[in-house]
């Protein structure tokens, strides 16, 4: 449970969730209706802090492996974008909800109860998705400035097929219309400017304006590789963290993906501002480069910890943060388990503005992940908060709650045929895989390797 800012582990305790909120904790087995897991243990729903969630079946067994030529110097704008643009122009509707139904399962049951997902516009899927299956999204459409704004030509080419030369804001507005619930509503439409080399200080600018006078969260690609903090300078005359204070945007109430370009020296002024970091070292391990989250932690920067869809199971991402932590550090207790699970509830939430979640105890919402330890690879437990970061997967866990009402049981999400949702997802993946294969989207070293 949730004590003095801290996760502190507790036994034998059951949780009395009433109107979608926790009204107690009790040793005492409570009255109605009653979810019971045997050897279960349940932890506060992570944060999913940065996330696409197409691209994790988009790009599932394609851009492993890739050497650096095949991609150039970013994959984002050579590859991702591109493809994702694909999916949106190319597949149907029912295809495309395929699609975005496939990722969002995954998501469901990932360990996450909250998702931050930065998507184009036309992917409303995600929404209405998530609306229907009783998920927490924060969606935070993309922004683009129009090509000519934007002085490098793969950065602008990258940022077509979404808007036709628009900055999105339209798309916003309509989205913002439609689906956002309000301050405490399961479904938040935030402001989603793509990053610091895609868009111009005039768009930015309107971002912080719209953001501060609605009281909404914005969230950003920032310092993500060498080149955007190369093209920031030459284009902005500024350093990332600089270039957002220009427009406003480095403040409390934005959260930037990644940052893990930044200097010790923005790291130090990002700290000071009150603005965070979705951290998501898989990605980056995956390319061969050493994201270092004991590094943010060193300068006392607020962040939290997501998946960028380079799988959505988050019990995998804090082991990779781990892990890479140790690595470049070279010392076992950097990158603990206390501190990514610190990161990926109690900071996270707070990242969203959002103090209710993130925690068990009382008056918190009851977001709660269970999961079954009655499992070889998870027994015997020393320590729960070690046990769930270092040993657990998705596989574990057994059930879900948002807002108290069950999303997942028995490992299953509820009212929804899994089976025939994979089947169709997979469908479509592959029917985008074929097209950019046959437009020449993606390197050859990326092709299937079978016959
Ligand atoms: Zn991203």
């Amino acid at each position: 449970m949730y004590r003095n800012g801290r996760q502190v582990p507790i036994e034998g305790v059951s949780i009395v969730a009433e109107d979608g909120r926790i009204a107690d904790l009790t040793r005492e087995l409570p009255e109605g209706e009653t979810i019971v897991v045997p050897g279960g243990v349940a932890f506060p729903g992570f944060i999913n802090l940065h996330n696409h969630t197409i691209n994790a079946p988009l790009f599932r067994g394609i851009v492993d492996d890739l050497p650096r030529k095949a991609i150039g110097e970013s994959k984002v704008y050579s590859m991702l974008m591109p493809m994702g643009a694909l999916a949106l122009s190319y597949l149907d509707p029912d295809e495309l909800e395929a699609l975005v139904a496939l990722g969002l399962l995954e998501f469901a049951r990932s360990g996450a109860t909250t998702l931050v997902d930065q998507f184009r516009p036309r992917q409303t899927a995600i929404l209405d998705l998530a609306r229907r299956w009783g998920l927490r999204l924060y969606a935070a459409p993309y922004l683009f400035s129009p090509a000519g704004a934007v002085g490098d030509a793969a950065v602008a080419r990258a940022a077509q097929g979404s808007f036709e030369g628009e900055t999105g804001l339209a798309a916003f507005e309509e989205l913002f219309a439609h689906f956002d619930e309000g301050e405490r509503g399961r479904i938040r439409v935030i402001l989603g400017p793509h990053a610091a080399d895609s868009c111009a200080p005039d768009l930015l600018k309107t971002v912080d304006q719209i953001a501060r006078e609605r009281r909404l969260l914005t969230t950003i690609h920032l310092a993500q590789s060498q080149g955007e903090v190369d093209r920031v300078r030459v284009e902005r005359g500024l350093d990332p963290a600089g270039y957002m204070e220009s427009v406003g945007l480095l403040r409390e109430g934005v959260i930037f993906a990644h940052g893990v370009h930044l200097t010790d020296d923005e790291l130090a002024r990002v700290r000071d501002s009150g603005a965070a970091i979705a951290h998501c070292a898989s990605v980056f391990l995956r390319g061969g480069k050493s994201p270092n989250f004991a590094r943010f932690a060193k300068h006392g920067v607020r962040f939290g910890i997501g998946t960028d869809a380079e799988r959505m199971d988050m019990f995998s991402q804090l082991r990779a943060s781990g892990f890479a932590s140790k690595q470049a550090t070279g010392a076992g207790d950097a990158g603990t388990a206390a501190g990514l699970f610190h990161a990926a509830t109690i900071a996270g939430a707070d990242a969203l503005r959002r103090p209710d979640l993130g925690r068990i105890e009382r008056g918190a919402t009851a977001d709660i992940v269970i999961v079954d330890a009655n499992k070889p690879h998870l027994q015997p437990i020393n320590d729960p908060i070690r046990t769930l970061a270092w040993y657990a997967s998705s596989a574990d866990i057994d059930t879900v709650l948002v807002d108290g009402r069950p999303i997942v049981r028995a490992g299953r999400l509820v009212g929804v045929n899994e089976q025939n949702l994979v089947k169709r997802g997979a469908a479509a993946t592959r029917r985008v895989w074929q097209e950019a294969q046959r437009r020449g989207h993606f390197p050859i070293e990326a092709a299937p390797a079978r016959e």
